[in-house]
This record gives C-alpha cells, structure tokens and sequence, in this order.
C-alpha cells in the first residue's frame, strides 16, 4: 500500500534544517509519490534540487500563487513561461484565486488564473487551482476553459456539497483534501460522506495545515496517513481502499508521471 500526496511544499523554507530526513520519513510512511507546487519565482530552484534528489518520489509543478500575484505579475509570468519551454513538468500551479488575504490584484489574479488554464491546455498538464473565498470565480473560469486538454485540483478544498458537485460537473476534475478534514468543527467530514472517493485526491499542503494530533504544528507528507486514515472512518471503508482509489484518481491527473 502507498499513498500519494499530489499537494505538499517540501522546498519551504520550514524544513531546511531536515529536508533530507523528512522526505524519507514520508517514503518510509507509504508515502512516496509527492507532488510540488511551485509558489513564486523565487522557490523554482530549490523545488526543482529537490525533486532531483528524489526523481522517483517528488515531481515539480510550475506557476505563479495567487498570493504571489503583484504590480509585476507580468515579469513573473514571463520566466514561468521560459520554464514550461525548457522541461516538463508535472502540472501547472499553484494558481487560483484568494480574496482572502488581499483583494488589491484581484483582476490580476484573474488575468493569471487565465494563462495558467491556456499552459494546462497547451502543454496537457493538470491545473492546481488554490480558491480562497473566490470558489465561483474560479470555477467560473475553469468551465470557460474547461475541454478534453484541461483537468484539475481544486486544491484544500473547503466549500459545500452542492460545490463538490459543481467540480464532479467539470471534465477531469477533483478534490484535494487535507488536514482540515480532521479538525474537530471542520463540515468536511459530511461533504465527503455525500460524494464519491471517486472525486478525491489526498494532500498535505504541508507546511501548513497539519492534522489532528499535530494541529498548529509544522505539517510534512508522512502526516497524510493520517488523512486518509479519518477518509477511511467518514467512508466507513478500509485504508487500503482509500489509498487504492486515491492513488488511483492522482494517476488519472498526473498521467505523464504515474502510471
Ligand atoms: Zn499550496
């Protein structure tokens, strides 16, 4: 049994005290497919050092974080691009949009959002999208874009029944669940009772987000077992069948990398 955690930051910052050690703590958990998602100019170089030191377990992602979306989006996006033309990646993100945090770049997050989905499309990988109080304008714009080419993650999923099921509608689309779902007052648990695991990837977004014991603390990948151990109590189901459709569902995603 392995498990695949298709969201998780292991080039932070936050770990370059054990990286090394930390990466293997995860393969010795069962979870040894991992998947990066680039944040901003700045972190492609460690990303892609990492993923060279385990080309076996952790695959790069490469676009530009809503968070990340300035004044200078425009020269951001122009060395992402000279990326996507140099090497393959395993997916294009993370983008989306936040209005959470700041609303002052919302139409260039928007205008980001777009060229992510058009390199989706152009370069047939799946799109990583991060949606922050901001799910009808991105799913919005995924239904704009959405084709046979474009396929997705609405990554840390947090919304209703009804907004699962407007993902299920998409072409191609899933889910990505966290550590949320195990925290006490989370409404995961009932969304994920009334949808299919069919529509369900497991990630860490580690550093951040740790489940339920380790809440508040640093998050790394071996924790997603304890994830897909709380899917496995909601579903009523056995952990085996969890990682089984999960993994199954990130090799439907990340075809160029899992088989
Ligand atoms: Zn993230």
């Amino acid at each position: 049994m392995y498990f695949t955690d298709t969201h998780t930051h292991l080039f932070s910052n936050k770990f370059d005290e054990d990286r090394t050690e930390m990466v293997q703590r995860a393969i010795d958990a069962g979870v040894t497919k991992m998947f990066l998602p680039n944040v901003d100019v700045s972190t492609i170089k460690e990303m892609n050092e990492l993923e060279a030191q385990f080309p076996e377990n952790c695959f790069s992602m490469i676009g530009l974080h809503p968070c990340h979306v300035f004044e200078n989006y425009k020269e951001s996006l122009a060395i992402i691009e000279t990326e996507l033309e140099k090497r393959a990646y395993a997916g294009i993100g993370e983008t989306g949009l936040d209005y959470y945090w700041d609303t002052t770049f919302k139409q260039q997050q928007q205008a980001s959002l777009h060229i992510h989905a058009q390199w989706a499309k152009k370069y047939k990988r799946p799109i990583i999208l991060h949606t922050r109080e901001s799910f009808n304008d991105s799913f919005a714009i995924m239904k704009e874009h959405n084709n046979d080419d474009l396929t997705g993650v609405f990554h840390c999923f947090s919304g209703s029944i009804e907004e699962a099921e407007k993902v299920a509608s998409l072409n191609g689309f899933y889910i990505g669940i966290g550590g949320v779902v195990t925290f006490k007052k989370s409404h995961l648990p009932e969304v994920i009772k009334n949808v299919p695991l069919e529509l369900i990837v497991l990630e860490t977004d580690s550093p951040y987000l740790a489940p339920t014991p380790n809440r508040g603390k640093r998050n790394e990948s071996s924790y997603l077992t304890l994830i897909a151990n709380k899917i496995a109590e909601i579903k009523e189901i056995s952990l085996e069948e969890v990682a089984n459709i999960t993994n199954q569902n990130a090799s439907k995603l990340y075809k160029s990398i899992l088989k």
